[in-house]
């Protein structure tokens, strides 16, 4: 039996998200109340977060399928679906929230204004590093890619958005990325900085 008080912190991350049926993609994860751009939906950083995490070989080898059953975390570090709510975010090529790995855990962050029964999506893309994971993608955007894929082969432009918002794996972003991203920042750093 857990600590009453850890899993009444369980709880606490479920007052703004609820599960619900779609119409077409088995169950999904949906807001219970308006929540603006920008505010954090979800953090669990409660430490278990990455338990049971396993290295590809370890994964295939136990039977489990990459596209299916397996979330990246790290360059080669994934994870099962544990029964944490995460598990049942489906997938879109223009999502409303994005996913934000931390040292403990993930929060969920909304890239866009969402209204109370909106079901809440992000896009697989920012967590699929070097791997051949592919699926196909039937999200109903109007700009769907069809395909999910691995982060680098995102738009340019889809890419640094994400980027620019934080809301994708470190261990999946290309090394240009990374140094448009720190010439970004840069820029900003000095712009802000006191003549
Ligand atoms: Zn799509």
């Amino acid at each position: 039996m857990r600590d009453p008080m850890v899993q009444l912190f369980k709880l606490s991350k479920c007052l703004n998200v609820y599960l619900d049926a779609t119409a077409d993609r088995g169950y999904g994860l949906f807001a219970a109340k308006p929540v603006a751009r920008g505010s954090t939906l979800i953090v669990d950083e409660d430490g278990d977060y990455y338990d049971g995490v396993m290295t590809l070989v370890e994964a295939l080898s136990r039977g489990h399928d990459l596209s299916q059953d397996l979330f990246q975390v790290d360059h080669d570090a994934f994870l099962l679906p544990n029964g944490n709510i995460d598990d049942f975010i489906n997938h879109s090529c223009r999502p409303n929230t994005g996913l934000r790995l931390t040292p403990l855990g993930y929060r969920m962050v909304a890239l866009a204004d969402i209204a109370a029964g909106d079901e809440l999506t992000y896009d697989y893309s920012t967590y699929i590093g070097d791997t051949p994971e592919r699926l196909v993608c039937a999200c109903g955007a109007a700009d769907c890619r069809g395909v999910i894929g691995p982060f680098r082969d995102l738009p340019r432009e889809r890419r640094l958005y994400y980027l620019a918002n934080d809301v994708v794996g470190r261990f999946a972003v290309p090394e240009a990325d990374r140094r448009a991203l720190a010439a970004a920042t840069g820029a900003a750093d000095k712009a802000g900085a006191p003549a």
